[in-house]
């Protein structure tokens, strides 16, 4: 199955000059979705996750049926104020300014083996944020998987020689 069929590419959105990728077709393609996800499946099971941590929002459209389909937990990272207990939170560097990215601070157990998934690794900048908030916690990071990798912007850079898979390359 050629993955890139169920991709939509909208130019100058959401701001003029970017190629936006659009997964919402793939999503409503029963079989396409089945298929990626299972992809990752297999990824996760290789690297012997125990725990699936996803940036919202689209990190948790692929990273919830992941979890559901290995039986094992999901976490969310989330922007402030999102969520209800006691958090951790990390800062990171967008195109412009700062932004920051939270956990529960009781979402990992020590020594967990942790996957990070998130729909698309672009500057790798949401990434790098979500490794450091995993290892604050604790977690081992085995390994990062995305649908689509955007090469020109370098992402991988930022994964600093952690293992990942995207299915999808740009
Ligand atoms: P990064 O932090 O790597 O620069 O950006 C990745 C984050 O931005 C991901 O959480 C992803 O959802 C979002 N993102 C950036 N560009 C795109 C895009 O073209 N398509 C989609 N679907 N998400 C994007």
């Amino acid at each position: 199955m050629n993955l890139k069929d169920y991709i939509a590419t909208i130019p100058d959105y959401p701001k003029e000059g970017i190629l936006f990728r659009d997964i919402t077709p793939l999503m409503a393609d029963g079989p396409a979705f089945a298929y990626a996800t299972q992809q990752i499946v297999d990824y996760a099971r290789e690297v012997g996750a125990e725990l699936v941590v996803g940036p919202e929002a689209r990190g948790f459209i692929i990273g919830c049926p992941v979890a559901y389909a290995m039986e094992i937990g999901f976490a969310p990272v989330r922007k402030p104020k999102k969520l209800p207990r006691e958090v951790i939170e990390v800062e990171y560097e967008k195109e412009y300014g700062t932004d920051i990215l939270t956990m529960h601070r009781d979402a990992i157990s020590p020594g967990q083996k942790v996957i990070i998934i998130d729909d698309l690794l672009a500057t790798g900048g949401t990434i790098e944020a979500t490794i450091k908030l995993v290892e604050k916690l604790g977690g081992e990071v085995v390994g990062c998987a995305f649908l689509i990798e955007l090469e020109e912007l370098e992402g991988a850079k930022m994964l600093k020689g952690y293992p990942y898979k995207s299915l999808m390359v740009y």
